[in-house]
Order: structure tokens, then sequence, then C-alpha cells
């Protein structure tokens, strides 16, 4: 199943024609300034469930407040709670924020993720991946997103949602999802166009693609789209029922 799956995608031109389609809507992306990759992690063990301009902000008021990230990991629990109280589940990620800066000072014997440089992409996300709280989509952003720039796909719930309902890979967990649409990814997407990409569907799923009611109809990627074509073929099934509805009340 998976190798006819490969032979499919390997022809498969649908995410550049998304890309397109994507920046002729939304307009080019601001380019991202990368963080090193420690201060990268940081931000992305705390960006779940949490708005992206919260996240920054809190970001913003830890180095203020603790100055060296070697202050964040020795300060208490409860400061650590209390100085991320903003972002989503902050006791639970308190936890994991104190010992993942603990265990990877223990590793390498001091605090700091630059020594990911001289690794492969693989062995970079599979070591990040042993601290708690650090799954594919914070490996993912720590290796594409900061100045590792390496070639990846950061898969959140906004890129798991469109990707689905685009119909682009079968339903699975972000690590498999990643893995079949990194497949479909021309060789030619540097890790910047990998972040755009990113950014553009991310986008999608935040205005247009939401969770609750995506506005299908305004969307530029409706002619490709199965999920958006069943939802106007529903709205328009339903539209002529309410209309007579509303004159047998009206008489
Ligand atoms: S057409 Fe609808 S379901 Fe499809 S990507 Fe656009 S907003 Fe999402």
């Amino acid at each position: 199943m998976d190798s006819l799956f490969k032979h499919h995608a390997d022809s498969d031109d649908r995410l550049p024609q998304i890309h397109r389609l994507l920046l002729g809507y939304f307009g080019e992306q601001k380019p991202r300034e990368p963080w090193d990759p420690l201060s990268q992690f940081i931000y992305s063990l705390l960006s779940s469930r949490t708005k992206t301009e919260t996240t920054y902000q809190v970001v913003r008021q830890l180095r203020a407040r603790f100055g060296t990230w070697e202050n964040l990991r020795d300060a208490s629990l409860a400061e650590i709670e209390e100085a991320i109280r903003d972002v989503s589940f902050p006791e639970q990620k308190a936890v994991q924020l104190k010992a993942s800066l603990e265990a990877i000072t223990q590793r390498y014997g001091s605090l700091t993720l630059d020594f990911l440089g001289r690794y492969r992409t693989d062995k970079i996300r599979a070591w990040l991946e042993q601290f708690p709280g650090v799954g594919p989509k914070t490996s993912a952003a720590v290796v594409n997103f900061s100045t590792l720039r390496r070639r990846a796909l950061c898969v959140d719930s906004h890129h798991l949602r469109v990707t689905q309902r685009l119909g682009l890979t079968p339903r699975a967990d972000a690590a498999t999802t990643e893995e079949r649409l990194m497949r479909m990814v021309p060789e030619t997407w540097s890790a910047e166009m990998l972040d755009e990409h990113h950014q553009l569907i991310k986008q999608l799923g935040q205005t247009l693609c939401t969770f609750a009611e995506p506005k299908c109809s305004q969307c530029p990627l409706l002619q490709m789209c199965p999920y958006g074509k069943k939802v106007l073929a529903a709205d328009e099934q339903i539209a002529p029922r309410v209309a007579s509805l509303e004159v047998r009340q009206a008489t």
C-alpha cells in the first residue's frame, strides 16, 4: 500500500500548486529571522494550543525576567509556571521545560543546542524527541525554523486538518503525515521554502480552513479540495429547502 502511495506521490505536483495558489491569495510571507536552536526549542515547547503572538510575548517576557536560559532552567517549577501562565497547560509545560533544559545540560555539559549543527537532520530530530513533551512537530520546528535551517515540515494541528481535508494523504498522525508530505515536496524546495509553505498552510487554517466553520466558498484551493466541494454541494442542496421553508412561514 505504501509503495503504491509512494509511486503516486513521486509524480504529484499538488504541493507546488497549493503553494502558488496560497501565495497568490495571502501574498509573500515575511521571511523569518531564525533564532538559535535552543530559543526555538523553548518557543516550540510552549507553543502548542497557544496563539502565536501569545507565545512570542511569553518568550520575550522569559528573556526579560530570567536574563539567561540557565536562570530559567534553575528557577523553581512554581516560578516557571507563573512566568508562562499565559500559554495553555502552563503546569504541564513548566515541568517539561525544566526537565528538558536540565536533561540537555546533563547530556551535553552545558545549556546549548548549537552543537546540533554538526549532525544529520534525522539524528538531531531523534535526539530532540527523547525529551519530555517533544514530538515530531517540535523537532521539525527546531530543525527547520532555527538557524539550523534543515529540510523538515512542521505539521501542527492546522497543517494536519488542512492536509486531511485536501485529501493529500490518508488520515494519520503528525509524524506519518510529515513523512508522506515530504515525499511530495520537490527536491528543489529549500528549508526556507518549506518554512514558507508551513506559514501559508497555517494562515489558511487560521483564517479560512478553520476547525469549526471552513469558508470553502472563499478558498483559493476549492477546485482541488474534495472536502470543500462536498461542503458546498451540501450547502447548495440545503439552500432551496431553507428558501421554501421561509416562503411557507411567510404565507
Ligand atoms: S476548500 Fe474548504 S476544506 Fe478545502 S482547504 Fe479550502 S477551506 Fe479547507
